[in-house]
């Protein structure tokens, strides 16, 4: 068994029997790391408070590699992102961060650039509000490619030719043009706006921010088709609870 003390941000926490919380978290030394954190939920624990959802932390904990679950001993605040927020959509796109790393990632390899990824969108989302959408899009775009599948939106992934409008077929993870796209498999539109921008948000470096304009419409389409394009690559389906209760809430404003 050995003592491991690293940074983490805070995936998600689960009641566990009477008083304890399991509470998966993605770590800077070691990747996605579950631990269990004996008594939290009574009200003297010392991890009361630091157990939710977009905590960016430092823990301790004890680390035995015949274990699914380690122990939790110790945590700390680095920063609480959102903490004061009052808006669901901004917080609902911050958890959607957590829910992807939750989902895409499986073992346990550490992954540093996922980590500095994670950190830096949720420092950029929690000081640009306005640009929240934006950055969870980037966000997308440079896990698919941390993970092995760059998005590539110059070329038609058939013919090879320059893209001009694009397609998306789902049925094969492929962007493509008009001429060669099957009209029987449903396609998605990626409309030219669209393909502009993601080719922008590709080469920008967050630390510098994002491009000062943003999607004319609501972009739930090019999240869905990022989702789409993600869980094709990795093999299995992805539903992201947070963007469900997205999609509903820009629903019911363009209704109003
Ligand atoms: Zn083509």
């Amino acid at each position: 068994m050995t003592v491991i003390k690293t940074e983490a941000l805070v995936l998600k926490s689960i009641p566990f029997k009477e008083t304890s919380s399991i509470v998966q978290l993605y770590t800077k030394e070691k990747g996605k790391v579950s631990v269990i954190a004996k008594g939290a939920r009574r009200l003297k624990s010392p991890f009361r408070g630091y157990l939710e959802p977009l905590s960016y932390v430092e823990v301790i904990y004890y680390h035995k590699p015949t274990r699914e679950i380690q122990t939790l001993s110790k945590i700390e605040f680095i920063q609480t992102f959102f903490q004061n927020s009052t808006e669901i959509t901004d917080t609902a796109y911050a958890m959607a961060v957590m829910e992807c790393i939750d989902k895409f990632i499986h073992g346990h390899q550490k992954d540093e650039r996922i980590f500095l990824l994670m950190v830096n969108v949720m420092k950029f989302m929690d000081s640009n509000r306005d640009f929240i959408k934006e950055a969870f899009i980037y966000f997308l775009l440079k896990i698919s490619a941390t993970l092995g599948y760059k998005t590539d939106f110059s070329t038609c992934s058939v013919c090879k030719q320059p893209l001009k409008s694009a397609l998306y077929e789902p049925s094969t993870g492929r962007i493509i043009c008009r001429r060669c796209a099957d009209f029987q498999e449903r396609v998605l539109l990626l409309r030219d706006e669209i393909l502009d921008y993601m080719r922008i948000l590709e080469k920008v470096d967050l630390e510098a921010g994002l491009p000062k304009f943003q999607l004319a419409k609501p972009s739930i389409d090019v999240i869905d088709f990022l989702v789409s394009y993600i869980s094709y690559h990795l093999d299995f389906p992805v539903k992201l609870k947070s963007l469900e209760i997205l999609a509903n809430l820009e629903f019911n404003i363009e209704e109003k």
